[in-house]
């Protein structure tokens, strides 16, 4: 397979960096591929950023048949590209396609064509602190046809975003909702499938905990509404009598590489891990005997986001009294500093376009 590029010939106006928000402002250049069965994956190119033209009876309009992925490019101050475990994005993509029987594609032919997007747009990415540039592969169905089954035909683009901080917060507390009216996802499901579905069956507690002042939803597992499980964009930590607490993976959550770094760095540090069920009366029990010491959450956006309150129905638990825990601020640092190349990154998680 061989990648054409069209370079775009009218380049839009860079954004101020300084007042950069998340996912608003797009690159002049985008990656795209097809797919059909006779060809496989086919005519892998970067080309002008274009919107899609797609008839009203596209499969992925009516039936959701969509798989994402999230990650960034990160100036360093000498000005050298760095991309954070990229390779792991890629992985879990084939995954999320696989789930949603979309047909998988060649990760590496794929993570080269990204670098050599990013090459090509690389004064698109904001130098300021806290800033990146945001990568955003998507692959959906492209079938015009009304019949549920799943597409023959697929489309694979990568959009680029320049974007600061994720939450208007910053690296502040955010206040999270625990829900008992909804649930996100079941064992069985494809909530550890990176799919647009999951974000849709979100929405509405998501409007329910901001109409609330909240600005995020914590799940509860699909079966007993007991068990933590996530925020929905992303994994849940707690600091429980000095000991690391997350959710165990079972099917229902998102495997977060942001997550798999946290507990590997954790344990590098000689902090105790424990990867569990968790049940939100064990939560609630644990702070009010006093042990409940931090909660925060990890993703690619926000990387680390410190949790300073959380409410599960009349209950309203304030942790660390607003302010960022230690286990959370050295994890923020350390994880940050490896992406900027403020720091030597020993575990091989770093790759320079
Ligand atoms: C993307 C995502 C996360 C975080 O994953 P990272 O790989 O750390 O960015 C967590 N939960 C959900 C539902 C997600 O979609």
């Amino acid at each position: 397979m061989q990648l054409t590029i069209t370079k775009s010939e009218l380049l839009k106006p860079k954004p101020d960096n300084s007042k950069l928000g998340f996912g608003t402002i797009f690159t002049d250049h985008m990656f795209n591929m097809d797919y059909n069965p006779d060809n496989g994956w086919y005519n892998p190119r970067i080309e002008p950023y274009t919107p899609i033209l797609m008839d009203p009876a596209t499969t992925v309009l009516h039936y959701g048949q969509a798989v994402f992925e999230g990650l960034k490019a990160y100036k360093t101050d000498s000005g050298a590209v760095r991309l954070f475990r990229p390779k792991d994005n890629f992985k879990r993509l084939n995954r999320s396609c696989r789930m949603l029987c979309i047909p998988e594609f060649d990760e590496n032919f794929v993570f080269d064509a990204m670098k050599q997007l990013i090459v090509l747009e690389k004064d698109w990415i904001p130098g300021a602190p806290e800033t990146s540039l945001y990568i955003r592969p998507t692959v959906i169905a492209t079938d015009n046809f009304l019949g549920v089954c799943a597409s023959h035909t697929y489309r694979f683009f990568i959009i680029l975003s320049p974007v600061g901080a994720y939450y208007a917060e910053g690296f502040n507390p955010v206040k999270i909702w625990v829900t008992k009216n909804h649930v996100r996802a079941v064992r069985g499901g494809i909530g550890e499938a990176k799919a647009a579905g999951n974000y849709a069956a979100s929405l509405y507690a998501g409007e329910e905990a901001h109409k609330n002042g909240y600005t995020q939803v914590l799940w509860l597992d699909g079966v007993h509404q007991k068990y933590i499980e996530e925020v929905g964009s992303m994994n849940i930590f707690f600091v429980i009598d000095d000991e690391l607490v997350t959710p165990m993976l079972n099917g229902s959550i998102l495997p977060g590489i942001t997550r798999d770094s946290v507990i590997i760095m954790a344990k590098k540090w000689d902090i105790k891990v424990s990867e569990r069920l968790i049940s939100i009366d064990d939560l609630i029990d644990a702070h009010d005997s006093e042990k409940l010491q931090e909660v925060f959450g990890s993703g690619t956006a926000a990387v680390i986001s410190p949790v300073g309150e959380m409410k599960y129905g009349d209950r309203v638990i304030n942790i660390g009294g607003g302010k960022v825990g230690p286990v959370a601020k050295r994890l923020y640092q350390a994880i940050t500093d490896i992406q900027y190349g403020r720091a030597e990154d020993t575990m091989g998680w770093i790759e320079e376009v």
